[in-house]
C-alpha cells in the first residue's frame, strides 16, 4: 500500500473525513505556499471542523422538515409592510429564541407567514438552534398516535427537544376536542423551553371557534401570548400580485380580477 492511501485509510479510522477527501490537495498547497508545519496541520484542523459543521448543519435543516427551503434573504419587506425594517433585524438576531418568547404571524393567504416562519427556522438551523417544523394537521395527527405509531413518536420526541417549534397553518381545519386538548397539553409543555412560531389565518377572537372551546381557547392563547409578539401581515396576496402565466412570453394577459 503507498503511503497516500495508508493515510486515507488512517484519516476514515479516525473520523477524518474532510482530510480524507482533500489529502492531495492539502499537501499540494502546502509545497506550494511553502506553509510551515503549523500552518500545515491549521489547516487540516480547520477544513475537518468547516466540514463537521457544515454536516451538523445540513443535518438540523433535514431534521426540521421544512417543506420547501425558505430563506430571509429574499423576504422583501417592501411588499411586507407589516414589518419594519427594525423588528426584522430584531426577528434576525434570533435572541428571542432563548428568551423562549413565541411569534404568532396572522394573516389572509399569500401575505409571507410560511416564508418568514421558514426563513426564520432555517436561520436558525445554520446558528445551530434544533428546530421542528409541522403543520397544524400534521401535528395533531402525530399528537394522536403518538401512542401507537412510531413515526408519531418520533417526532413529537424531536418536536419535544426542540429550541425553536414551528407551527404552520393553525385555524384552518377545525380540530375535535380531544385534539384541542392534546394541543393544549403540548403547548404548555413547551411552554419554558421552546420558542413557539406560529402561522394563522385566524385573529384570536375567532380560535374559540375553530377549537370549538372558547374555553379551551382561553388557556392556549394565555400561554402562548405570555412571552409573545404577534405580527399581522394585511395586505395582498404575494402570489396574485406576482402571479406568473407561461402564456405569451410569460406575460399575463388575463383580464379576471382577483
Ligand atoms: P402565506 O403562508 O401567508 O399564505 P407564503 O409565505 O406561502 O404565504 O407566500 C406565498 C408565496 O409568496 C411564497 O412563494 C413566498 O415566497 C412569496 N412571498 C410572500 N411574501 C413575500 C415577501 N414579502 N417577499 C418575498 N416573497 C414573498
Ligand atoms: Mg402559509
Amino acid at each position: 500500500m503507498d503511503k497516500l492511501t495508508e493515510l486515507k485509510e488512517q484519516a476514515i479510522s479516525l473520523s477524518l473525513y474532510n482530510t480524507k477527501d482533500s489529502i492531495e490537495t492539502l499537501i499540494h498547497k502546502a509545497e506550494q505556499e511553502e506553509q510551515t508545519y503549523t500552518d500545515f496541520i491549521a489547516n487540516i484542523f480547520t477544513g475537518e471542523l468547516k466540514y463537521r459543521h457544515d454536516k451538523a448543519q445540513a443535518r438540523r435543516v433535514k431534521d426540521a422538515g421544512f417543506p420547501y427551503p425558505k430563506y430571509l434573504k429574499d423576504f422583501d419587506l417592501n411588499f411586507c409592510r407589516a414589518i419594519s425594517k427594525k423588528q426584522f433585524k430584531q426577528l434576525s438576531e434570533l435572541t428571542w429564541i432563548d428568551g423562549l418568547y413565541n411569534l404568532i404571524l396572522s394573516g389572509p393567504p399569500g401575505v409571507g407567514k410560511t416564508h418568514l416562519a421558514i426563513g426564520l427556522g432555517y436561520h436558525a438551523c445554520e446558528e445551530g438552534y434544533k428546530v421542528s417544523y409541522s403543520t397544524m394537521q400534521s401535528l395533531v395527527q402525530c399528537l394522536r398516535t403518538e401512542e401507537i405509531d412510531r413515526r408519531s413518536r418520533a417526532k413529537m420526541n424531536r418536536i419535544r427537544k426542540s429550541n425553536l417549534l414551528i407551527i404552520d397553518e393553525v385555524g384552518y381545519l377545525p380540530i375535535n376536542p380531544t385534539e384541542g386538548n392534546l394541543f393544549f397539553q403540548l403547548i404548555s409543555e413547551l411552554q419554558e423551553q421552546t420558542a413557539i412560531v406560529i402561522t394563522t389565518n385566524k385573529g384570536f377572537e375567532e380560535w374559540a371557534e375553530f377549537l370549538n372551546d372558547p374555553a379551551l381557547a382561553t388557556a392556549i392563547l394565555d400561554r402562548l401570548s405570555y412571552r409573545c409578539d404577534r405580527i399581522k401581515i394585511s395586505g395582498k396576496s404575494y402570489r396574485l400580485e406576482n402571479r406568473k402565466s407561461f402564456l405569451n412570453d410569460g406575460k399575463d394577459t388575463s383580464d379576471e380580477t382577483v
